[in-house]
């Protein structure tokens, strides 16, 4: 062993021990006749202390010590000492006690790093902290990120196993599984001019083994999709992916809730908003905050006044097919330039403009869009808005879609602008009752809003092909803090209905059948009832840690441009093995 202790152990109650300690050095301070050396493993810190002395072996340590530097490997032997009073260090475990060394072996030099591992890295180009992850990675910051993720996961196995779950791995090596995103390929050196598809999640697999009888199916699976990349995206990402049989959704909610509630509670320091996790329908979610991943941490609700400016002389109301607001409280004396700012943020969504209004002593400002608005759409705007003299009103009137996107950006900035957040607050809540399609404009189609295999409410199944449009289904979605962290559904497990959600999505069906047949064909061979849910890992364990980017909270992700530059990731390959893959590559 290299090592007696760790260097987060010892403590005062070690005082006068022998102790053998190995790490890097984190930090070296030179006092003239005493050289103090932090040194650092994964568990902790401790202060090791080399003192000049007279006996000719004291002095060649003392010149060992002088050639240590920053990350260097040492293994230190010493003996443990009290600190005196005023140099204890409360913030450290170890703060008490420093090691006075008798012997130090120097394992490894190391060359001059390209940043300091001593701060949390926020001050360092992403790009170059990606390319030496290996020393990033020595943080505390991201040690600790590390630490979360695998309590975390391991807390999942188990709590998953003493409810009756097995752990099942599936195939990365597989057909495509569409979650909307496109494919990752594999090309075959068997089967000339075939693919694999790597899987976007592990659906259809983890559908057929209910088929199987597995009853009760997760796993920490890896997805891959090849999407634009943004802070909680990555081209393969982690998630719990769960799969019941003989269950609705209610049973879902709860385990889902009883999980992450219980880890919230045992392992963090974090506060849930509310027990149980407060519910939306996708309709009251996309009114009072104009999106389905709503931030309930604070309030900013909008409102809607379509009916009250129907006929209003200010055309900008009395045109759009849709008229929300929010208030904004106190900031009635925003200057036209904050304003035009938020203005902009809205266009850049899609809006054509942003309407404010100032609520003063006397009510709505007359002036601007003020001026031109009667007394009674006034009254009945603060009626909707039940705002106060000193607040600023936002409007955007659009088509449903502009309003709602550009209205909860505009929410969200302002939120976060006015430190409305509790940053210490997860703020879980379910989504239901999703419209089943969504209407694809582009391609004329209609497009599953979570994936084919969702199941239509029962009382929509006779009318999915006379209106789709109205047809609501049994997904669920877990938001928190604004991020979507998990999605699912109860499934559809009847080979005619599925086959008619096929036909809708504009699937031939010997398309069908040839990408889905197998699930088609096990559906007749006795299918459970059973639907399922895939919380995501990453961005869940980024929420636990207080990281705003998931590339945190992943030991070895790609950077946004989808590449790994530490390894140079994508790369080209040899002649020879694009033959063997029957590829030819042509600009
Ligand atoms: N497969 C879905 C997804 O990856 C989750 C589910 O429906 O269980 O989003």
């Amino acid at each position: 062993m290299f090592k007696s202790q760790t260097c987060g152990e010892l403590r005062s109650t070690d005082e006068t021990k022998v102790v053998m300690l190995a790490g890097w050095v984190h930090r070296r301070r030179d006092h003239g006749g005493v050289i103090f050396i932090d040194l650092r493993d994964r568990f902790g810190i401790t202060q090791v202390v080399i003192r000049s002395g007279t006996p000719d072996a004291a002095l060649d340590l003392f010149k060992t010590a002088e050639t240590l530097r920053s990350e260097f490997v040492v293994q230190i032997e010493g003996v443990v000492e009290l600190r005196t009073e005023n140099n204890r260090n409360p913030l450290m475990t170890t703060g008490d006690i420093e090691v006075v060394a008798t012997k130090i072996v120097i394992l490894n030099p190391a060359k001059t790093t390209p940043f300091l591992i001593t701060s949390d890295g926020r001050d360092v180009d992403e790009n170059l902290r990606l390319r030496y992850r290996y020393l990033d990675l020595r943080r505390e910051r991201m040690q600790k990120n590390l630490t979360m993720r695998h309590r975390f996961v391991k807390f999942i196995r188990d709590y998953l196993d003493v409810r009756g779950f097995l752990e099942i791995e599936t195939p990365i090596l597989f057909k495509t599984t569409p979650e909307g995103a496109r494919d990752y390929l594999v090309p075959s050196r068997v089967y000339p001019g075939t693919f694999y598809a790597l899987p976007q999640s592990p659906q259809q697999l983890k559908q057929l083994l209910q088929v199987a009888g597995i009853e009760r199916y997760f796993q920490i699976a890896r997805c891959f999709r090849d999407e634009d990349q943004r802070a909680d995206r990555q081209p393969e990402f982690t998630q719990l992916d769960m799969e019941l049989s003989f269950v609705d959704r209610e049973d879902i909610l709860q385990l889902i809730e009883g999980l992450l509630t219980e880890f919230v509670e045992k392992h963090t320091t974090k506060k849930l908003i509310a027990k149980p996790f407060p519910r939306f329908t996708y309709a009251e979610a996309q009114d009072k905050y104009g999106i389905d991943k709503p931030d309930i941490r604070f309030g900013l609700e909008m409102f809607n006044i379509t009916a009250v400016t129907r006929g209003s002389q200010f055309l900008p109301f009395a045109n759009a097919a849709t008229v929300k607001g929010f208030v904004v409280p106190g900031c009635a004396g925003y200057s036209r330039k904050q304003v035009d700012d938020l203005g902009e943020m809205a266009k850049k969504k899609g809006a054509k403009g942003l309407v404010s209004l100032m609520h003063d002593d006397t009510g709505i400002r007359n002036q601007g869009a003020g001026a031109k608005l009667s007394d009674a759409e006034k009254t009945a705007i603060l009626a909707a808005a039940n705002s106060k003299p000193g607040d600023l009103l936002l409007f955007i009137g659009d088509s449903p879609k502009v309003v709602n996107e550009a209205l909860s950006e505009l929410r969200l900035e302002l939120g976060h602008r006015l430190k409305l957040a509790d940053e210490n607050v997860l703020a879980f809540c379910w989504v239901i009752d999703f419209p089943l399609f969504e209407y694809n404009e582009e391609e004329k189609r209609w497009d599953p809003s979570h994936h084919m295999f969702t199941a239509p409410k029962d009382e929509y199944i006779p009318t999915l092909e006379s209106n789709p449009g109205a047809v609501l289904s049994k997904q669920y979605d877990l938001a928190c803090n604004g991020y979507e962290v998990g999605g699912g559904s109860i499934r559809i497990h009847r080979r005619d209905i599925q086959e008619i959600i096929m036909r809708l999505i504009g699937l031939e069906m010997e398309d069908a059948r040839k990408k889905f047949g197998h699930l088609l064909e096990a559906f007749e061979y006795g299918a459970p009832p059973h639907g399922g849910i895939a919380p995501g890992i990453d961005r869940l364990t980024m929420l636990l840690c207080d990281e705003a980017n998931i590339r945190e909270v992943i030991a070895f992700p790609k950077n946004q441009q989808a590449s790994d530059v530490m390894a140079g990731a994508p790369s080209p390959v040899y002649d020879l093995q694009l033959k063997e893959l029957h590829i030819k590559i042509t600009e």
